[in-house]
């Protein structure tokens, strides 16, 4: 799944290529992408040919697409989806469900196998999408306040990770980031909130920083395409990840095996000597 990292790259490749150009032609080649927008796929046809994209922006993983008069194009990856920029006379990518055919000539195209992700118009959305107004800041942001995040952080008795996935408090951060900042700042995934101090907490706030902007530098290497992205899956095994992914192998602080839990119908990995659980937990 696409994380923030992955999601910047692409809200790039939008600026690069989308921002300034007018839609000029959209094709609709399945309805399920388009489901949030009301009157479906017509509706999205009609209403976005002749707008001209004057901004891409992001908040978490959502993208929006800032339009010539207040609304916006607001886009969600999901699980699998792709923007990419074509040629109009490129063959089909397998899995394709929209294109949008813009004034530069070129094609921007989403491509979705699983299609958890989507598309919409926001009225009024330009500046913040009301459907996403809920989302918190991401730590990448330039408004992010560390400081309020950490109190929030202190004051619930919740798992620091469980926090830490919380999208209402920060945005973007998944599984794999969780894990890999958990790492780095030796704290184990179900300490409660409420037992954290000031210190560790901040310290794990940078170390999400860190990693994400590592990543992001990473996932940047690759973007000298027409290719807009990456669905994220490629990128994470290029990465030097220390925790996510690596039962059974040896830390790469002490040596000791890493270890993998049951959360939330996915897994945690951490390192049981550098990240001690909580009193009580195994
Ligand atoms: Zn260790």
């Amino acid at each position: 799944m696409p994380e923030l990292p992955e999601v910047e790259v692409v809200r790039l490749g939008l600026a690069a290529h989308a921002v300034g150009t007018v839609i000029e032609r959209v094709e609709v080649l399945h309805p399920r992408p388009v489901r949030r927008h009301p009157g479906g796929g017509a509706a999205f046809q009609a209403d976005l040919v002749g707008r001209r994209v004057t901004d891409a922006r992001r908040r978490g993983k959502y993208l929006w697409l800032p339009l010539d008069d207040c609304d916006a194009l607001v886009a969600h990856l999901g699980m699998s989806g792709q923007f990419l920029v074509q040629t109009p006379d490129a063959p089909a990518e397998r899995n394709l469900r929209l294109r949008f055919g813009l004034s530069t000539g070129t094609e921007l195209r989403f491509v979705d196998q699983r299609m958890f992700g989507g598309v919409w118009l926001s009225a009024g959305g330009a500046e913040l999408p009301a459907e996403i107004a809920h989302i918190g800041l991401d730590p990448m942001d330039p408004d992010f306040d560390p400081a309020a995040v950490n109190r929030r952080i202190r004051r619930s008795a919740s798992g620091i990770k469980r926090q830490l996935l919380n999208q209402t408090l920060v945005s973007g951060i998944g599984n794999i980031y969780a894990d890999e900042a958990l790492w780095q700042a030796r704290l184990h995934s179900e300490r409660p909130g409420t037992r954290l101090t000031r210190t560790e907490v901040a310290n794990l706030l940078d170390q999400v920083q860190a990693v994400m902007s590592a990543a992001l530098s990473q996932g940047g290497t690759s973007f000298d395409s027409l290719y807009v992205n990456i669905n994220g899956q490629s990128g994470y095994f290029d990465r030097s990840l220390h925790a996510y992914g690596r039962e059974a192998q040896p830390c790469d602080r002490c040596g000791t095996p890493i270890r993998r839990i049951e959360f939330m119908n996915r897994s945690s990995y951490f390192c049981p000597a550098c990240q001690r659980p909580p009193r009580g937990r195994r």
